[in-house]
């Protein structure tokens, strides 16, 4: 039984109607080219997607916020994860501002996203900085009545695409503070796009800023304020890369079992074989402890209490079950896995990623010690 509420189910039976439309069909094509997909971008404006998280006045979810975000991108993602990403990176990068920005940043910026229909980008990692956050270099200058921003952000997911940027600076020695940064501000610069892996639809730039300025009222909370912002921003992603990879290891299994009753080898088909039954009883087993956890973290969430170490345990858990999903089903397909006429190779890179972004799973272990520790 899942806890869907009746509202929660007709969104996603009308979504699954459009990612099986819409979304699903142009999967391999994304993949195959790396070219980012606008119209998938405005499919998912059309729907109210990519405002899940804003106040129900600007197109968000009224109940359940970050449960719902959820259930839409594990939906999406037993399609395309790529397309499942624009979700997380939308909300990743408007968080500080629903966390911490003050009401003229909320006027300002809640309509640039939900009407003027801006993408988001996340500028915190660094050449030199990525599970050590405190270690960025980006400096964010006093000059009267501005910041004058400078350094190198890398890995931005839209970095070349969102038209608005949350960029964590350091404002002094120890003092890290988060900026709402239009994309058309005098010195910024796109560098390298990645050529990745996997996830291969998804955007993901190198962003320079050099003297940037800044108004002061662009400074989002207190200056020092970034670093628990960007803690806090985590409590609600991670849950959400959880649902990323679930979505994932789903529509690697679903796929699968289908190919596996149709395959025949030794006179039977592939799936009366109790070897190839113990393969898909272990993911299957997994994929129902990866909703539970997925569920209890974004739930905790949205009731407002401390999810923190249920967040880093979905996320590391969910993830490395993807992963061992994804590298069974490919060795249920056989060398039909390993070529592109099937997805469940794509599936299979793209779900590397879920390991090691929103911080890595070793991170996610610290983290969950340091709450055990903490004895929360
Ligand atoms: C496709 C993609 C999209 C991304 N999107 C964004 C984005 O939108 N915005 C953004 O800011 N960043 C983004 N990132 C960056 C991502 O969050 C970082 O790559 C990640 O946090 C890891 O940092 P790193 O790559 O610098 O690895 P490192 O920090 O160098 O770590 C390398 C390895 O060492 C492990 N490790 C590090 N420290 C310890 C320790 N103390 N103990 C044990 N193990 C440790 C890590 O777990 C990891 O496995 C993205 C990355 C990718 C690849």
């Amino acid at each position: 039984m899942r806890t869907i509420s009746d509202e929660q189910k007709i969104l996603l039976d009308s979504l699954a109607k459009v990612v099986r439309d819409r979304v699903a069909p142009v999967a391999a094509e994304i993949d195959r080219t790396g070219a980012f997909n606008w119209d998938v971008v405005s499919l998912f404006w059309d729907l109210g997607l990519l405002q899940i998280m804003l106040p129900e006045e600007y197109g968000g979810w009224p109940k359940n916020p970050c449960h719902t975000l959820c259930l839409c991108i594990e939906e999406i993602a037993k399609a395309c994860a790529s397309s499942a990403l624009l979700l997380i990176i939308q909300v990743v990068g408007s968080f500080p501002l629903i966390e911490a920005g003050s009401e003229a940043q909320k006027k300002r910026y809640y309509p640039m996203i939900s009407e003027g229909r801006n993408l988001m980008g996340y500028l915190v990692t660094e050449p030199g900085a990525g599970s050590d956050v405190q270690a960025i270099s980006t400096t964010a200058r006093v000059s009267g009545d501005h910041y004058v921003l400078n350094g190198t952000k890398v890995f931005a997911t839209n970095g070349s695409v969102a038209g608005l940027y949350t960029v964590l600076a350091k404002t002094g020695e120890r003092e890290l503070s988060f900026f709402i940064v239009e994309r058309g501000m005098a010195g910024i610069s796109i560098g390298r796009i990645e050529d990745k892996c996997g996830f291969r639809g998804s955007n993901t730039a190198e962003v320079i800023l050099e003297d940037v300025v800044v108004p002061k009222d662009n400074l989002i909370g207190k200056p020092g304020e970034g670093f628990l912002i960007a803690m806090r921003d985590f409590d609600m992603s991670r849950p959400a890369v959880a649902a990323l990879a679930l979505g994932l290891a789903e529509g690697a299994f679903d796929y699968t079992v289908k190919y596996a009753r149709e395959r025949y080898t030794f006179g039977k088909p592939l799936i009366e074989h109790q070897a190839i039954q113990f393969i898909l009883a272990e993911a299957c087993t997994l994929i129902e402890a990866s909703r539970g956890l997925m569920e209890r973290a974004a739930m905790t969430f949205d009731a407002g209490e401390r999810n923190t170490k249920l967040a880093s345990m979905a996320k590391y858990f969910c993830s490395d079950a993807a992963m061992k999903i994804t590298t069974d089903m490919v060795q249920v397909l056989g060398g039909y896995g390993y070529i592109k006429d099937h997805p469940i190779e794509r599936m299979f890179r793209d779900a590397k990623l879920t390991q090691i972004f929103e911080g890595a799973n070793q991170i996610q272990k610290m983290v969950i010690g340091r709450e055990i520790s903490k004895n929360r």
